[in-house]
């Protein structure tokens, strides 16, 4: 997954434009930038990858999320359907705006399940956030559809599945907006940094505003004289941006190395008795960030992951105790603590997130591991690994 492991010569080049112009800003200075508009250009370039009529590069991931949120109109009160396994961010995302995490079931695809958002739907709910995790997508076209039958925003929380496709068709893509993250472990790194994808128009024009203090960009310089809307900072810089370019134009490489590591270690392990795989939905598209498998029951899945970090395996995670990705583990969500007052807290019908029962999910993340596909592994590392990962699962399952 990290673009990091291929860095060099390139992000250098760009990143040298800037600092030789001095102009760190993304916008104005025309003439002292001497002709080099890093954002922008990463822009353009992230719309040639994806097809999306509009892109815009923002600081981070998590304020991808919450702007997309708030372009679509979220705020206080609505109820926005997430998946209980994906990053912190999603939630926090969703809390920033005064609105309601609700979480809904998983599938065997270990993403958000068509079923699962039906079940949570209410009066209130307002969009849905499926996230396609460890670059792996959920069943969007059915998603799409449930959200278009109900009427809701249908925003996809892609910051782990940059490059991923269903059918040809980009992730980010299928509903009203996609949101990506490029900090410094993604598929590609702006060292800090996150984008939304849109076809609509007036969703891109909010997230523009709100993303620069409700600036509305509109004629000379950076066009500041308006002030449509409220906003807040969630701007890039060049700097970020400029790495950002060097490694986006990397994507296809990134990805090319991945499927092939990924496909040695699947087959290593895929006739062993007992494992099977998350299922995705249009496997060629699969970004192939991870490799995650399935063991028959948790007992099982803890004895392997043991065996496999005492063995020397390393980059595998097991989710399932992990206190950045499942929910089990995100206490200070079951208590709501918070520095200031949420203003969530005292809302009717806000779900009790310490006695959420999510059976399927639990039963799914409980039996899961993924390994981390590295780029920078040699072909007789990748060897090595791959007969190891399969002994030591052999004499563990
Ligand atoms: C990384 C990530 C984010 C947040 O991105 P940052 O750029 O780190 O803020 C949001 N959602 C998911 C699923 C992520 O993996």
């Amino acid at each position: 997954m990290p673009g990091f492991e291929l860095f060099g010569d390139e992000e250098r080049k760009e990143v040298n434009d800037v600092l030789e112009s001095g102009v760190l800003f993304r916008y104005g200075f025309d003439e002292a930038r001497n002709g080099h508009w890093k954002a922008r250009e990463f822009e353009v370039e992230l719309s040639n990858i994806t097809k999306a009529k509009h892109s815009l590069l923002l600081s981070s991931g998590t304020a991808a999320d919450t702007i997309a949120l708030q372009a679509c109109g979220i705020g206080a009160g609505d109820e926005v359907i997430i998946p209980p396994f994906t990053f912190v961010a999603t939630f926090e995302a969703v809390l920033a705006l005064g609105a309601i995490p609700v979480f809904a079931e998983i599938d065997e695809t270990l993403n958000l399940s068509p079923e699962g958002i039906k079940q949570a739907i209410t009066d209130r709910t307002k969009a849905v956030v499926p996230v396609h995790m460890c670059g792996s997508m959920a069943k969007i076209d059915e998603i799409r559809n449930v959200c278009q039958e109900h009427d809701l925003f249908l925003i996809e929380d892609a910051c782990q599945a940059f490059g991923a496709t269903h059918k040809g068709k980009y992730a980010g893509t299928f509903g009203h907006i996609g949101c990506f993250s490029f900090d410094s472990v993604k598929t590609c790194t702006c060292g800090e940094g996150g984008a939304i994808i849109t076809d609509d128009k007036w969703v891109y024009v909010a997230a523009d505003q709100l993303a620069d203090h409700g600036h509305d960009h509109i004629g000379e310089n950076r066009g500041a004289d308006g002030h449509p809307v409220i906003g807040f900072n969630y701007r890039t810089n060049e700097l970020n941006a400029a790495v950002g370019i060097a490694q986006i134009r990397k994507l296809d490489k990134i990805l090319e190395i991945q499927r092939k590591n990924k496909k040695i270690l699947k087959d290593a392990i895929k006739d062993i008795d007992g494992v099977s795989f998350r299922h995705i939905p249009y496997e060629e598209g699969d970004s192939a960030t991870f490799l995650t498998f399935l063991l028959p029951d948790e007992t099982s899945a803890k004895r392997v992951n043991k065996a496999l970090a005492d063995g020397g395996v390393d980059s595998c995670a097991y989710w399932y105790d992990n206190n950045w990705h499942y929910y089990k583990q995100w206490h200070h969500l079951h208590t709501l603590t918070s520095i200031n007052k949420l203003p969530q807290i005292g809302m009717e019908n806000l779900p009790d997130y310490k006695n959420i029962k999510l059976p399927k999910s639990d039963e799914l993340i409980s039996r899961a591991i993924s390994m981390q596909i590295k780029l920078s592994w040699t072909d007789s590392q990748l060897k090595e690994r791959a007969e190891k990962f399969a002994n030591i699962i052999r004499e563990n399952i």
